[in-house]
């Protein structure tokens, strides 16, 4: 895979320079930069830079980090650094084998990398960064590296963060679930939502009752105990679940999970109407018409204004639908939840006068639900109207822009990545 023809041995000053650089950037204890030079590595010109072990250091034990003496040494091996002025950047080094009391024979730590893997800590967390602005595909591409070799390094300071992230303090849960791929595949992401500290806490395969009962396992019974609101959606097992493994928390049904279920029903009543239409050979008002109904007002531009305008003065069922839910949104600004009670009855009432079926499931589901829709009022102030919508949102920009994530594990880890607000290897010096 290399080739170690001498092509272009940098001169003593430059060799300098480039030491004096690394120091600054990196220091590992026990070992020191040696020569730089340009040699050709499959094939393209790469600046390959030499460690030694310092002198009379023993290596050390991978396992046990004891300190033994040198086995042998095997043949030199490269190491990727993280490149400059578009030169691929290696380090070089033979590796010992140390004689451990206790392990037996090993290759000896290397502070700069792991295992087998053939890239530095300090490449992967490069390309782990650039991989969180750029699509993974994009980054590959930059870096003249494999797709395979972003997933790596994203997988690693993933694997480092949630293994040294701080847990303490988590007293506010969102859950929520997303589809993913095309077909009806879900993940369930739980969310911490507490005012500053807003992250994704775990993300697991399916939608199931078992789903969530391994959150809460991972996540342990002190740290479930402690947690003081949980926002879901109206999924009865999964409030279920919460009731009994969240005990002293105040279960929350939120804003965003609600306002869903109104635009599937508004939905559902467009889609038979436009099918009503159809087949009786009149001209589809409501072509094209989902996302005037699907958006908030406010959201519209003008010339979506004018034609939901134009709608609005017809007597179309949808209409008669979207209108109910604009109304409900006053709901949402009641400060005591006395009053938002009665409105919510209220609407109820009228709405199941109405003949909009799928808009009347929705209010005899407010109605059952009543108590924890109520809950928000409690929390009022504590909890935000739009976390659990805005990390939703950052998910799913997430796994749209995972071109070419072929399974749950990569979108896992994109997630994390994203959204985890994960701590990294430590290392003096930030690249990017
Ligand atoms: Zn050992």
């Amino acid at each position: 895979m290399m080739v170690f023809a001498r092509k272009h041995q940098t001169q003593p000053g430059e060799a300098m320079l480039i030491k004096t650089v690394l120091n600054k950037i990196e220091r590992f204890k026990s070992f020191i930069y040696g020569s730089a030079q340009f040699l050709p590595v499959n094939g393209e010109d790469s600046l390959v830079i030499d460690i030694k072990p310092r002198r009379n250091s023993k290596p050390e034990c991978p396992e046990c980090g004891r300190r033994g003496k040198t086995y042998d040494t095997q043949a030199a091996r490269l190491f990727e650094y993280v490149p400059i002025w578009a030169f691929k950047v290696f380090f070089r080094y033979a590796p010992r084998r140390v004689s451990c009391p206790v392990c037996g024979i090993k290759v000896e730590a290397m502070p700069w990398g792991y295992g087998k893997e053939q890239m530095t800590i300090s490449y992967q967390v490069y390309l782990a960064r650039w991989a969180r602005r750029l699509s993974w595909k994009e980054t590959a591409d930059i870096f003249k590296t494999s797709w395979d070799s972003v997933f790596r390094a994203v997988q690693f300071v993933v694997d480092y963060g949630l293994a040294n992230r701080n847990l303490e303090g988590v007293t506010e849960i969102g859950v929520d679930e997303i589809a993913v791929f095309k077909g009806h595949k879900y993940l369930t992401l739980v969310y911490q939502l507490n005012a500053g500290a807003r992250r994704l806490l775990w993300c697991g395969p399916e939608r199931r009752i078992k789903t969530l009962l391994r959150f809460f396992r991972e996540f342990g019974k002190e740290r479930s105990a402690k947690l003081k609101y949980v926002c879901s959606d109206m999924w009865v097992p999964y409030l279920k679940v919460i009731a009994k493994r969240a005990p002293n928390a105040l279960s929350i049904l939120d804003r965003f999970h609600i306002m869903r279920k109104f635009n599937e029903a508004i939905d559902e009543v467009r889609r038979s109407e436009a099918k009503e239409f159809k087949a009786a050979k009149q001209e589809n008002v409501l072509e094209k018409g989902r996302w005037l109904l699907l958006k908030r007002p406010e959201n519209l531009s003008e010339k979506q204004t004018s034609r939901l305008g134009d709608l609005l003065k017809l007597n179309l069922s949808s209409i008669k639908a979207y209108l109910l839910r604009e109304d409900f949104q006053r709901f949402w600004e009641y400060q005591r939840s006395d009053f938002a009670d009665k409105f919510l009855e209220n609407w109820a009432t009228r709405t199941l006068q109405t003949d909009l079926e799928p808009m009347k499931k929705v209010a005899k589901m407010l109605r059952s639900h009543k108590p924890m829709i109520l809950n928000w009022f409690k929390a009022k102030g504590r909890l935000s109207s739009g976390a659990v919508e805005g990390l939703n949102l950052k998910a799913k920009l997430t796994i749209r822009k995972a071109y070419g994530f072929k399974s749950i594990k990569c979108l896992q880890v994109a997630l994390f990545h994203t959204l985890g607000e994960l701590p990294e290897p430590n290392s003096i010096h930030r690249f990017c």
